[in-house]
């Protein structure tokens, strides 16, 4: 069971399309929308696949959310100059999760969508970057293995969220 966290409750299951047409299943919260991604989920997301996601107008709520809901690790700010300024997205250190409230979910795939329109997207582009993301992710876990320092593998990892930002914002742009 994930827990909300900003507002301890159960989160529920969601399915949302990716970019390359498979569907992936995140957690959003009943009380306050926000939603969890597990590791690489919220760069896989397709901006219209927020339309699966449930959204109020909930701006009287404001949380600040403290622990994954899969460790309890305190989540961080993920800062990016990628990541436009008023977007607050947070990630877990351990597991790499990442959880971001709905407004800024819409407004952040908002922003990928106006650069994915400013020039055509190639489908074989998309086959390419599911490919590219596969072959990091495969290389991250064997790195992961052979490093012993625990410091060094949250610098590694978080710096392959950002490889994978950074992919992904080319392959819109
Ligand atoms: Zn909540
Ligand atoms: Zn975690």
């Amino acid at each position: 069971m994930k827990l909300c966290p900003c507002c301890n409750v159960e989160l529920i299951p969601k399915n949302v399309p990716t970019y390359y047409g498979r569907y992936l299943e995140v957690d959003q919260c009943p009380n306050c929308y926000g939603i969890w991604f597990d590791k690489w989920e919220l760069v896989a997301l397709n901006p219209e696949g927020t339309r699966d996601l449930e959204y109020r107008d909930i701006q009287s709520i404001s949380c600040s959310p403290t622990l994954c809901p899969n460790d309890q690790v305190p989540l961080k700010p993920l800062k990016d100059p990628l990541i436009p300024k008023d977007i607050d997205i947070y990630y877990c250190p351990k597991c790499l999760g990442t959880w971001v409230s709905i407004e800024d979910l819409l407004k952040y795939k908002e922003f990928q969508k106006k650069k994915m329109h400013t020039k055509e997207q190639k489908e074989e582009s998309s086959k390419e970057l599911e490919e590219k993301i596969e072959r990091l992710l495969s290389y991250q876990e064997t790195k992961n293995n052979e490093m012993e320092n625990l410091e060094e593998k949250i610098a590694g990892a978080v710096s392959i969220i950002l490889v994978i930002l950074r992919i992904l914002s080319k392959f819109l742009k």
